[in-house]
């Protein structure tokens, strides 16, 4: 028999990440989310890749994002369902589990609601980063939704944006982020379209949210130099960009197989020209050739980005000591005796009990 071990799980909820976010200031967060992927990228090769795995509806998808290096596997759950907010829901709900590849431990289990609105908004700024003309002051934010608040402070702390351009086709949401907004720095100006906000802005964000092929940007709307960052387009049946501006423009992704099925890649030839994001951040493919060239960041959520965002919950978590053990398996002195576990009683209920407890 061997000794117990403890495989106790990190739990981190909603009000933890929360907190986490209070204490180290939502701009160290986005700041250090950003830099946790930027590493990860640069390791690509070391890591176990697949597409997600999406299981879709009428009104939805709920996805399972599953990546691995040597050390560390990391699954999100993850939903996307538009007309959630009609009926008082997010439109996005999330959590996400790391797990010890050496033995299959579950080590944190963490709420990812709160992290993917930073994780997404940090992947986007280091994509810009890469991309964008260096001189980028104005950006276009096109759906001003939950995910909205996000991208516009990621983009004001890593790329030097001061002004944004915009638009929702729900005015309510304009007003929500210009009230969340006010007082941050960033001079905030409400258009009468889509088309009006991308006006003369040197970045364009996408991040709306329709089940549908919609196109938010049409190739008249596209400036020389601009740089698009396409986040809504995310799943198959739902597109942002016409499929002329991506063949005008050098496209960049993150995962070529699983955005060739989800991103606004999905209306191209399986042989359209992309680069992966990662090769442009370490030095084996150019980004941006010139100051006229439009580029396309065709993001749509690869699961390295969950693995940078869970890592970099774990690590605040101990610094801060927020969260609380949860005992999601059972501990057994024999691990061969899972049925000694539920003999503690004739019935069981000691051990559910027990396991509540602990
Ligand atoms: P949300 O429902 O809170 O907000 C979406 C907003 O888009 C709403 O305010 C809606 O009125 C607006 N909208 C819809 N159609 C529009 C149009 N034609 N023009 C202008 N505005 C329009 O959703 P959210 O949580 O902010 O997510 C936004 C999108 O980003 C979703 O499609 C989601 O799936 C996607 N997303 C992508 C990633 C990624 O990594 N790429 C990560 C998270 C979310």
């Amino acid at each position: 028999m061997s000794k117990l071990q403890d495989i106790s799980t990190l739990y981190l909820g909603a009000p933890d990440v929360a907190r986490i976010v209070a204490r180290k200031g939502l701009s160290a967060c986005l700041a250090g989310v950003a830099a946790r992927i930027g590493q990860d990228f640069l390791r690509w090769p070391a890591f176990d890749k697949s597409a997600r795995v999406a299981s879709h509806s009428k009104d939805g998808v709920i996805e399972l994002m599953p990546v691995a290096d040597d050390a560390l596997y990391a699954f999100k759950y993850v939903n996307g369902h538009p007309k959630n907010p009609i009926a008082g829901l997010p439109t996005v709900m999330a959590f996400g589990v790391l797990a010890e590849v050496a033995t299959g431990a579950p080590l944190l289990l963490a709420e990812l609601t709160l992290a993917t609105a930073i994780r997404t908004a940090a992947m986007s700024a280091v994509a810009a980063r890469a991309l964008a003309r260096p001189d980028s002051r104005t950006m276009a934010l096109i759906g001003n939704g939950a995910q909205s608040e996000f991208q516009a402070l990621a983009f004001r702390d890593l790329l030097g944006i001061t002004t944004l351009r915009l638009f929702d086709t729900d005015a309510r949401a304009t007003d929500k982020l210009m009230r969340n907004l006010h007082g941050q720095g960033l001079a905030l100006l409400p258009c009468a379209s889509a088309a009006d906000a991308v006006r003369g802005a040197d970045i364009v964000t996408t991040i709306t949210a329709d089940k549908t092929l919609a196109t938010i940007l049409t190739p008249d709307m596209i400036e020389p130099g601009m740089h698009l960052n396409a986040v809504g387009g995310d799943c198959p049946g739902k597109t942002e960009l016409h499929p002329e501006v991506l063949r005008r423009a050098a496209v960049f992704v993150e995962y070529a197989p699983q955005t060739r099925i989800e991103g606004d890649l999905q209306q191209m030839p399986a042989d359209f020209p992309v680069t992966e994001l990662w090769r442009v951040l370490s030095g084996q493919r150019p980004g941006r050739a010139d100051a006229a060239q439009v580029t396309v960041f065709d993001s749509v959520g690869f699961a390295l980005e969950d693995y940078s965002a869970l890592c970099f919950l774990r690590d605040a978590a101990e610094e801060f000591g927020i969260g609380e053990r949860l005992q999601l398996v059972p501990q057994m002195a024999d691990p061969k005796n899972l049925f000694g576990v539920l003999g503690r009683s004739a019935d069981g209920s000691a051990c559910t009990e027990r396991l509540q407890r602990a």
